[in-house]
């Protein structure tokens, strides 16, 4: 019997501000404990939010550079659940009116281009941190990471494989630190996603059911979770089996999936309009200066190189795999105009040493390079 794979992901980009989505504190990463908190993001009665507009911009320029439908009006809605890190008892998130849906991304695997559906982003806030100590019976709460810009981008059930899922996972990953709203860093868990996957016979239209795996933090474990998911759900349900539905967290070091807690058919969140906020209002002048001030894409910037400077489709791609890179190949070129050769060396000696996304940590700034180049052609 033949399986058709069938994933969906959800997708968490920390917003890159200044300060958090209801108050002032700073949203800076690694300060000692409960130092970035106030009362608003402790949940103190009484205590009034108030919206960061850099963090509906940051939205707008996601929907405008994943073809999605702006809202004009949409809202904050409270999603409640009991947790230590989530001092009000619950999370400000967007529920019924989202600031965008219906978008869509391009992935290419195999030399197959593909469309992948976006069902919706919200904003949202992060909640704080619980510390478990290994050596005594004890648990910690770090708030400072409460209340933290959050956009959520979850896909339709359109991929149709691990490595599908991996290549749209860079496509936004990309668009992200191209647009310059979140640092992409995904050890400290600044991208990071939530994996749905199902499987159903080959030719049913009918989805399959889907277990969820929590928070992956690099490509590779999102690729190997979902391969181990795929074949785990396979042995099942040809051994006449079916899948529960559940909650699971990829174990790196063991190589599997583990239970996190068993799911409920429907959640009770319980989401109602947040009395203390008023609905957002994004009107076409705001979008518009929005869209102007959008930097170049990848897409875009792959173009510009193979018109402008004549670099052929697959070297135009790699040099632009991230902005990091491009940017410093730009640098290389300004001092020493000879693109051809700047992007041999690049693509050869530069990218032996570091990946794409590594770029800014290599200590040999971009006029070197150029000088090296003039010094071997004289
Ligand atoms: P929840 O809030 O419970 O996580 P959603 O309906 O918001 O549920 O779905 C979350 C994600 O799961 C979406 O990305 C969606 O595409 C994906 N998804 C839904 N059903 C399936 C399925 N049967 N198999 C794989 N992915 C699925
Ligand atoms: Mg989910
Ligand atoms: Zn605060």
């Amino acid at each position: 019997m033949e399986f058709e794979t069938v994933i969906g992901l959800e997708v968490h980009a920390q917003m890159k501000t200044k300060s958090k989505i209801f108050c002032g504190c700073s949203t800076e990463f690694g300060a000692p404990p409960n130092t970035h908190t106030c009362p608003v993001c402790l949940g103190m009665p009484g205590s009034l939010p108030v919206l960061n507009k850099q963090v509906v911009e940051n939205g707008i320029k996601l929907a405008l550079s994943t073809d999605s439908a702006i809202n004009r009006e949409n809202r904050f809605a409270r999603k409640n659940y009991f947790y230590p890190d989530l001092p009000k008892g619950y999370q400000i998130s967007q529920f019924e009116l989202p600031i965008a849906e219906h978008g869509r991304l391009e992935i290419e695997v195999n030399g197959q281009k593909k469309t992948i559906g976006i069902t919706r982003a919200h904003m949202e806030e992060d909640a704080g941190k619980l510390i478990h100590d290994e050596l005594e019976p004890k648990s910690y709460v770090d708030l400072n990471r409460t209340g933290t810009p959050l956009l959520e981008i979850v896909s339709e059930p359109d991929l149709r494989s691990p490595e599908e899922a991996v290549a749209y996972l860079k496509k936004l990953h990309g668009i992200v630190r191209y647009l310059d709203i979140c640092d992409g860093n995904m050890q400290v868990g600044s991208f990071r996603c939530d994996a749905n996957i199902s499987l159903r016979p080959k030719g049913q239209e009918e989805f399959g059911t889907r277990t969820e795996l929590k928070n992956m933090n690099s490509f590779r474990n999102v690729q190997l979770a979902l391969e181990y998911e795929e074949r785990r759900q396979r042995d099942i349900l040809l051994d006449g089996g079916s899948v529960t539905q559940a909650t699971l967290l990829w174990n790196p070091d063991a190589n599997r999936t583990e239970a996190m807690r068993g799911k409920e058919e429907a959640h009770d969140y319980r989401y109602f309009p947040d009395p203390d906020l008023v609905p957002v209002q994004i009107d076409e002048e705001w979008i518009e200066r929005v869209r102007g001030e959008l930097p170049e894409l990848a897409g875009e910037r792959q173009q510009r190189f193979m018109n402008e400077l004549g670099l052929p489709e697959d070297v135009a791609a790699i040099l632009t795999a991230s902005r990091d890179l491009a940017d410093y190949f730009e640098q290389v070129c300004a001092e020493y105009t000879n693109p051809k050769k700047v992007s041999n060396f690049i693509c050869t000696e530069l990218l032996r040493e570091f990946s794409p996304e590594q770029v800014s940590e290599c200590r040999m700034p971009p006029k070197h390079i150029a000088k090296l180049l003039m010094m071997e052609e004289k």
